[in-house]
């Protein structure tokens, strides 16, 4: 399981205990947002794998997917590392503001045009710790 920091690390803790097969666990790091809720629309590698994925099984774990770039740029990129075979699995769809194509194999929710914070998602390092997903309403006010 490769989960994509930082908001995915909740979900991915409650997922891996639902597995029946014993998997390994690492992270990647992007960013995309900085504070603001509004995609910069470049995506940048903050932190990287500690193995190599060569020949394996991936099973890519992120904690929501919007425009479809983050998730693109990291698939581009393991691919090119020639897994054995990549899957992404996503807490939340917002297929509303989508800009690239983007297959999830596995999703939990499809939400709105809305921006959520709370289950491991922030909103400029804020409100991650919440134990349900909410709508912030006026971010930045
Ligand atoms: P994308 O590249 O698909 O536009 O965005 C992917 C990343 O943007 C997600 O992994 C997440 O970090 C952030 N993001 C997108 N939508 C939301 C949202 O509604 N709430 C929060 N907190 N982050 C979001």
């Amino acid at each position: 399981m490769v989960g994509v920091l930082k908001g995915s690390f909740m979900f991915m803790a409650d997922l891996i205990r639902h597995l029946e097969c014993d998997v390994e666990v690492d992270f990647m790091g992007t960013v995309s947002y900085g504070a603001s809720t509004e995609s910069s629309g470049e995506v940048r590698i903050t932190k990287d794998l500690e193995r190599s994925v060569a020949g394996r099984h991936v099973l890519l774990v992120e904690d929501i997917v919007d425009t479809g770039l983050t998730l693109r740029y990291l698939l581009d990129t393991l691919r090119n590392r020639q897994p054995a075979s990549l899957k992404v699995c996503a807490l939340l769809d917002k297929p509303a503001r989508r800009r690239v194509r983007a297959n999830l194999d596995y999703y939990g929710f499809i939400i709105p045009n809305a921006f959520v914070v709370g289950y491991g998602l922030d909103y400029a390092e804020k409100y991650r710790g919440l134990n349900y997903v909410g709508v912030l309403e006026n971010p930045g006010s």
